[in-house]
C-alpha cells in the first residue's frame, strides 16, 4: 500500500477540532497530515454553527422589518422565497471555506482526502481517489466529530421527518413544524421558522426548555416563545407517529393528557452522537462509552492516541471547545504544558434564538449543589437605555456570586447577549469579584451595562436598579 509521506502527527477529521489542532501543531513545527473525507470545516462550517447563524441573521432581519413601525418606518408586509433565504448563506460559507483551505496550504498541512480507518497502531488507512494510502505518525489525533441523532419511530426521511442537516438544505418552507427537543438546535430552529411565519410546536422530554441552562433562563425563554406564538410542550413525549403524504400527526403524551400535533414536517433535534462507527477503536485499546471516546485530562485516549471534539466522552459539543481541545493537544504533543479547557467554568455557551441566551460558569442550582453560599443578583434589560432604544428591553443578566467571594456564573437572556460573553467569560475565568467588575465603568449607552449594573447591585451600590 502507498505510504503518504512522513509525519509527526496524523489527524483524523478536519472539523474545528481537527483543523485547530493541525494549524497549531504546524505553528509548533510539527509535520501534520490532516485526513478528511468531506470538507475541511466540518459540521460547524458546512452543516452547523455557520449556516444556522446565517439563517438566524435572515430571521432577525425579517423580525426587524416586521417591527419597522416601532421606529416610524412604514414597509409593506415582507415576503420571502425560502430557496433564496437558504442561498443567502452560501456566500459566507464559501468565503470561510476558501479561507480555511488557504490556511491549510499556508501552514503546509498535508490534506489527505478520503475516509480514514485505523490500520496498524499509529497508521491511518485512507481510502483516497487514487486508492488506499497508509498515513503513519508517532501520534494520531482522532477528531471524527458527530452526527444528528434520531429516536425510534422518528427515522429521518429528509422530507417529512428531518434533522438539522436536512433543514439547512431544504428549499421548501414548512408552514407547520414540530420540533422534538428544546436544546440549542431545537430552540434556534423554532426561532428561525417562527420569524418567517410558520406555526411552530416544540416538544421537550424534560420539564423545561434549554434544560441545560439556569432555570431562570428557561423560564424567560419559554415566556418569550409564548409571546412570539410558539407552542411549547415540556415533560412531553411523542407516543405515536402517523406519517402520510400530507404531513405527520404526532400523539404527544404529557402528565395527565394527550395532545395531537398535526404538522407538515417534524424536525428531530435530540442531540448529536459520536461519528466513531466503523473506526474499530478497540484495535488500538481506545476505550469508548456508547461510541464516545474516553480521554484523560490531557485529551489522551491511549499511548500515542489522542481525541478531541464532539466525539469525546463527557465534553460539551461546541466548536469553541473543539478549538480549545485542539490547541491544548497540539501544545502537549509538541512538548508543552498547556492549560486544558475547563469544561465546567471556562466554556461560554451561546444560543442564537430570539431572544438570545448566553451563559458561562455555574448555574444557581449547580453552585448550590456544590455547597456554595450563593448570592444572586439580576439586572433587567428594562433598565438599559440601549435595549429600550432598540425596542427589545426584555430579559436580564443574572450573576451567581459566592457570598463575599468571586463570580461563579453569568447567565443572560435578551438582545445580542451572545456578544456580551467576552466580558462574562473573562470575569468568571479570572474569578473576579463583583466589586472588581463594578469598578470598571461600562460604556453608556450599551447593552454591556447590564453586566455592570448587575455587579453594582451585587455590591449594594445600584445605579439605576
Ligand atoms: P441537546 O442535547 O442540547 O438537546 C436535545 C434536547 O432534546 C434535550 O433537551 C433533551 O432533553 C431533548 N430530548 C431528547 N430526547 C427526546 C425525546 N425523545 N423527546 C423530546 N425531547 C427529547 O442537543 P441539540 O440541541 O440537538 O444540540 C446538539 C449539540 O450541538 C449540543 O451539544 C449543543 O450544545 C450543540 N449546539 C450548540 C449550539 C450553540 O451553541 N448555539 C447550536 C446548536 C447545537
Amino acid at each position: 500500500m502507498a505510504e503518504a509521506g512522513s509525519y509527526d502527527v496524523v489527524v483524523l477529521g478536519g472539523g474545528p477540532a481537527g483543523y485547530a489542532f493541525a494549524f497549531r501543531a504546524a505553528l509548533l513545527d510539527q509535520k501534520v497530515a490532516l485526513v478528511e473525507r468531506d470538507k475541511v470545516g466540518g459540521t460547524c462550517l458546512h452543516r452547523g454553527c455557520i449556516p444556522t447563524k446565517a439563517l438566524l441573521h435572515a430571521a432577525e432581519t425579517m423580525d426587524a422589518i416586521k417591527d419597522a413601525s416601532s421606529v416610524g418606518i412604514t414597509v409593506g408586509d415582507p415576503t420571502f422565497e425560502w430557496g433564496q433565504v437558504q442561498k443567502s448563506k452560501s456566500e459566507p460559507i464559501k468565503k470561510l471555506y476558501s479561507g480555511l483551505q488557504s490556511v491549510v496550504k499556508a501552514r503546509k498541512v498535508d490534506l489527505i482526502e478520503g475516509n480514514g480507518t485505523l490500520g496498524d497502531r499509529g497508521t491511518v488507512v485512507v481510502d483516497t481517489k487514487e486508492g488506499a494510502k497508509n498515513v503513519s505518525a508517532p501520534n494520531v489525533v482522532l477528531a471524527p466529530g458527530s452526527f444528528a441523532r434520531s429516536i425510534p419511530g422518528l427515522d429521518p426521511d429528509g422530507e417529512r421527518i428531518i434533522t438539522s442537516d436536512d433543514a439547512l438544505v431544504s428549499d421548501r418552507f414548512p408552514q407547520r413544524i414540530a420540533i422534538i427537543g428544546a436544546g440549542a438546535v431545537g430552540v434556534e430552529f423554532a426561532s428561525i421558522y417562527r420569524s418567517f411565519g410558520a406555526e411552530v410546536t416544540v416538544i421537550e422530554a424534560l420539564d423545561r426548555v434549554i434544560p441545560m441552562e439556569d432555570a431562570d433562563l428557561s423560564k424567560e425563554l419559554a415566556a418569550n416563545f409564548k409571546r412570539r406564538g410558539i407552542t411549547t410542550h415540556v415533560a412531553a413525549k411523542v407516543e405515536d407517529v402517523d406519517k402520510s403524504d400530507d404531513g405527520v400527526k404526532l400523539t404527544v403524551g404529557k402528565a395527565n393528557k394527550t395532545e395531537m400535533v398535526d404538522v407538515d414536517v417534524v424536525l428531530v433535534a435530540v442531540g448529536r452522537g459520536p461519528a466513531t462507527d466503523g473506526l474499530d477503536l478497540e484495535k488500538w485499546n481506545v476505550v469508548s462509552d456508547r461510541g464516545y471516546i474516553v480521554i484523560d485530562d490531557d485529551n489522551r485516549a491511549a499511548d500515542g492516541v489522542w481525541a478531541i471534539g464532539d466525539a469525546t466522552a463527557g465534553t460539551p459539543q461546541l466548536a469553541h471547545v473543539a478549538f480549545g481541545m485542539g490547541f491544548a493537544t497540539a501544545e502537549r504533543i509538541a512538548g508543552g504544558s498547556p492549560i486544558s479547557v475547563d469544561f465546567e467554568r471556562g466554556v461560554p455557551r451561546a444560543i442564537y434564538c430570539a431572544p438570545e441566551v448566553a451563559a458561562v460558569g455555574l448555574t444557581e442550582a449547580q453552585a448550590k449543589e456544590q455547597g456554595y453560599d450563593v448570592q444572586v443578583t439580576k439586572h433587567a434589560f428594562a433598565g438599559i437605555a440601549k435595549a429600550q432604544m432598540m425596542h427589545q428591553a426584555r430579559g436580564f443578566a443574572k450573576l451567581i456570586t459566592e457570598q463575599d467571594g468571586s463570580i461563579l456564573g453569568i447567565h443572560m437572556i435578551g438582545p445580542r447577549v451572545t456578544e456580551l460573553l467576552g466580558e462574562a467569560l473573562v470575569t468568571v475565568g479570572w474569578e473576579a469579584r463583583p466589586a472588581e467588575v463594578a469598578a470598571f465603568v461600562h460604556p453608556h449607552p450599551t447593552l454591556s451595562e447590564v453586566v455592570g449594573e448587575a455587579a453594582l447591585e451585587a455590591i449594594g451600590r445600584p445605579l439605576h436598579g
